[in-house]
């Protein structure tokens, strides 16, 4: 069994830089100045997914993003992971995008591609987290899909078995290729990438495809094709002081007990 399998990927900004994450008050959009790029952790899960169903079977694992030139970035590395080839879909039009202008941009750089059998996504990203980008691309590709996938197993050649999960337990799902399949973190636990791997992604070419080469109407992307527009973001700050109490476990104890007490937390 040969499959041709397409990753999602979206660079976002490093959860643990988050604090230097700001909204602007104008724009309403997020500021990612200065702040360290990586590939969606559930992206890599995706990857991962695509890799070990390539290891079990003959399959081809392409990834895809739609980002700015510097997302070049997450596909290297994806490369390095063991991805076989890779394509950026990058052009002002597709700027400022919602869900679905991403959406619109992503089905038919997936269809350029080529021949697909299995589509794998994040469930969620970490950054604007909507989850609603691998089921619009689905819809578009005209397939069927499943989210918060946890683990999949081939049935016959070209069914899968998809154990889904539910908020209190999980359901099994049997389903037909080509189909779309937006994992969860449960699913496996993505590689590191080696020093062989960085050598083999240097000989990988990555292609890129503007909004002409995709065969685009531009008002269907970017700000043109996003039907959503943000009208106000709010910045919680916390009001809360913070504060760290060091020593060993029975001194830090001791001392946080007398500091709640001093601020009327702890009586006696
Ligand atoms: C109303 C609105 C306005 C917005 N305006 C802006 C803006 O002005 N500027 C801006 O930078 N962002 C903006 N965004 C955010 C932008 O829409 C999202 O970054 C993008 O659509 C992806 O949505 P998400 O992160 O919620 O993806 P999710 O739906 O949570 O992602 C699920 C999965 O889809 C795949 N995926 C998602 N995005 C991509 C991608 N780009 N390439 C490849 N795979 C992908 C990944 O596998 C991911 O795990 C806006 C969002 C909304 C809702």
């Amino acid at each position: 069994m040969a499959l041709n399998i397409v990753v999602c990927i979206k660079q976002v900004p490093d959860p643990e830089h988050f604090s230097k994450v700001s909204l602007d008050p104008v724009t309403k959009t997020i500021s990612r100045e200065g702040i360290p790029a990586i590939i969606n952790p559930l992206d890599k899960n995706a990857l991962e997914e695509g890799l070990r169903i390539k290891e079990k079977f003959s399959a081809k694992v392409a990834v895809i993003t739609m980002g700015p030139p510097q997302a070049r970035r997450a596909l290297e590395e994806a490369l390095a992971m063991g991805a076989d080839e890779a394509f950026l879909l990058c052009d002002k039009a597709f700027a400022a995008a919602d869900t679905l202008g991403t959406a619109c941009a992503l089905a038919p750089g997936i269809q350029k591609i080529g021949h697909f059998d299995l589509v794998l996504c994040g469930n969620e990203t970490v950054d604007s987290g909507t989850g609603q980008v691998g089921p619009q691309i689905a819809q578009f590709l005209n397939i069927p899909y499943l989210t918060k996938v946890k683990e999949i197993a081939f049935d016959e050649e070209r069914t899968l078995i998809v154990k889904r999960g539910l908020e209190q337990g999980y359901m099994r799902v049997r389903v037909k290729l080509p189909a779309l399949l937006a994992v969860n973190k449960e699913i496996n636990k993505p590689r590191l990438t080696t020093a062989f791997g960085i050598i083999a992604a240097a000989e990988k070419e990555i292609k890129a495809f503007d909004c002409r080469e995709l065969g685009v109407d531009p008002n269907d992307v970017g700000i043109s094709g996003s039907p959503t527009r943000v009208v106000e973001t709010f910045q919680r700050v916390s009001q809360r002081r913070r504060e760290v109490i060091y020593g060993s476990p029975e001194e830090a104890v001791k001392k946080t007990t007398e500091r709640l007490k001093e601020f009327g937390a702890l009586v006696q």
